[in-house]
């Protein structure tokens, strides 16, 4: 096993677990006040959350899982889709064709930003604007026949294979919400669309679908424990053992996590933390242990940057219990 001590192990992650319990930061504690101004409220949906949920799960990449908390609660996967996307991408269509289209470093911004880099390109796949672009590319440039809701199904089909066949869902009052709220999102796309952002023959609503319906896709804390656990398994589900995507493809994107994955924390994170993580407005946190294991840390709760509050305390618990950070010495 690659966590010999398993059931140890659990122990002290559910110490772990308790201790960011406690954490109300992101939370107005009074209940009758309107206890959602730290959630994400750009959407009614999402401004709705409760945010006292808070669940952890690991998948470690020999299938060994430990889950506590509130880790079977259904919500959308909003940003955390990014990596994902930008995986399968790379898988399709290989790196050159997609670094044509977007770059790789960090804009040391806000995720929905309005900045291209030096190219007019977005800075990375994992802001709004590259997430657009690399929806655009699975759209336009793999197997363009395909429809719109072909399209829908076959990256859906892709997701839940990176889960290990699990069903996932979809959610579309999140997804009408998204497109209805979606001001600053068509800004980028417009202004994407005036620097010719866009590959050839796209079409712009239909991208712009796309990726609202990527951010739609209604998932569970164990759930994406098992796709954080894929891309720390280089790729193969540990679970099912199928080989989702390329070993190259899954560098790219832990690469990319790791110095663009936390909104404008990244730098940060990655210094204190030092693992490759993308996190969501609904605020879940995918994390990676490369070679070892893929974790979901789910708490609605989101700090001043967007991050959930109690996934982001977890990691830097966990860094300090366990050697797990990529500059510790092992
Ligand atoms: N749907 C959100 C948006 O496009 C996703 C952003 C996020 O999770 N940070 O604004």
């Amino acid at each position: 096993f690659i966590i010999p001590e398993f059931q140890e192990f659990s122990k002290d992650i559910e110490l772990i677990y308790w201790k960011c319990k406690e954490n109300t930061n992101g939370t107005v504690r009074d209940f009758s006040a309107i206890y959602n101004k730290y959630v994400a409220s750009y959407i009614p949906q999402l401004k709705r959350m409760n945010p006292n949920y808070w669940g952890v799960s690991i998948v470690t990449i020999d299938g060994q899982r430990y889950s506590i908390g509130d880790v079977n609660i259904p919500f959308t996967i909003q940003s955390c889709s990014k990596p994902l996307s930008y995986g399968i991408a790379l898988d399709l269509l290989g790196n050159d064709v997609v670094h044509q289209y977007v770059g790789q470093e960090p804009s040391g911004r806000n995720f929905n930003e309005l900045i291209l880099d030096h190219n007019k390109k977005p800075h990375n796949p994992m802001i709004n604007a590259g997430a657009i672009i690399i929806c655009s590319l699975l759209k336009t440039m793999y197997s363009p026949e395909m429809s719109s809701a072909e399209k829908f199904d076959f990256t859906m089909n892709f997701f839940e294979r990176l889960a290990g066949r699990e069903d996932i869902g979809f959610n579309n009052a999140v997804f009408l919400s998204e497109r209805e709220c979606a001001d600053r999102n068509y800004a980028l796309g417009f202004y994407m669309r005036e620097h010719k952002c866009f590959p050839e023959n796209s079409k712009f609503r239909e991208c712009m679908d796309f990726y609202f319906q990527c951010c739609s896709l209604e998932v569970n804390c164990d759930l994406v424990a098992v796709m954080a656990a894929t891309l720390a398994n280089g790729g193969i589900c540990p679970l099912s053992e199928e080989k989702v995507l390329k070993p190259e493809s899954v560098r790219d994107v832990l690469s990319l996590m790791h110095s663009c994955g936390m909104y404008d924390y990244s730098g940060q994170f990655a210094f204190k933390v030092g693992l490759p993580a993308k996190s969501g407005v609904s605020g879940a946190m995918l994390v990676v242990v490369p070679n070892v294991m893929g974790m979901c840390l789910y708490s609605p709760a989101l700090d001043s940057l967007g991050n959930s509050c109690r996934g982001v305390q977890f990691c830097e618990e966990l860094v300090d219990k366990f050697n797990f950070h990529r500059y510790d010495n092992l």
